[in-house]
């Protein structure tokens, strides 16, 4: 059984829950604004082998001052309920839709960051290609070294800085036919690796029109072990070991 290090729980229906929770050791939920942190409260606080992350998805419209005012007000008052700030980054992907003046979207990440260290918690970033480079300048500007890039995607410029600074990343069910992603595995320590679904994210492959959930990381784990040479079983204790680690689980 495997820690799934990234999921969306709340986006779920709530009949769905319980047999998700059965595929996997435990879940990390992460939230995308204020109303989904407090679903994602109420996950965790429902189901023992859920832990809650509270944080603002940057591929979306920025919220108003008050908003952002309300959501880091509501973090701050449970922090206690939370095992990391996220999910939080920059707006890759909108940003290759549509004109978007970025410059907010990376203070609103700075304001997280600072925040993550404010409450001595790690952080759940989701700032893949040219977007890594601009999350590693602010997490060394505040010294913030607990860091965990979720679906990470870029250069090799991005993964040297990472992998010297101790950042994680983690794998996604993509990488069974995603040689991009088969590459980065091969490339990355397996000491900072962890494995999640993005779920309900929809994959592709051999998952295609499949509900995305926890059961697919063993997929993941397979392919890890076999790019890194070892068995299984050895994969699943390393990278299961690694989150624990990295949230102090
Ligand atoms: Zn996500």
């Amino acid at each position: 059984m495997l820690i799934d290090a990234h999921i969306h729980l709340d986006q779920y229906r709530e009949e769905e829950v319980p047999n998700i929770l059965k595929e996997a050791q435990l879940v990390i939920a992460v939230s995308t604004d204020l109303q989904s942190c407090k679903k994602t409260l109420t996950l965790s606080q429902t189901f023992p082998n859920v832990k809650a992350t509270f944080g603002f998805h940057p591929e979306q419209s920025l919220p108003s001052d008050r908003d952002k005012q309300a959501l880091f007000h509501w973090i701050r008052l449970h922090a206690q309920e939370m095992i990391a700030i996220g999910e939080v980054g920059l707006p890759y992907y909108r940003k290759q839709a549509q004109d978007l003046d970025e410059r907010p979207y990376i203070e609103l990440l700075d304001q997280f960051i600072q925040l993550a260290k404010e409450l001595h918690k790690p952080i759940v970033l989701h700032a893949v290609y040219e977007d890594a480079l601009i999350a590693c300048d602010l997490l060394e500007r505040h010294g913030v070294t607990r860091a965990h890039f979720h679906w990470f995607k870029g250069s090799e410029e991005a993964i040297v800085r990472m992998i010297h600074n101790g950042y994680f990343i983690s794998i996604t069910p993509d990488c069974v036919y995603e040689a991009e992603i088969q590459a980065l595995i091969k490339r990355y320590p397996l000491e900072l690796m962890m494995v999640e679904t993005d779920g309900p994210w929809p994959f592709e492959g051999p998952f295609e029109k499949a509900r995305t959930s926890p059961y697919m990381m063993a997929k993941t784990i397979d392919v890890i072990s076999s790019l890194k040479e070892m068995t299984v079983q050895e994969a699943a204790k390393i990278v299961t070991r690694n989150t624990e680690r990295f949230y102090d689980l």
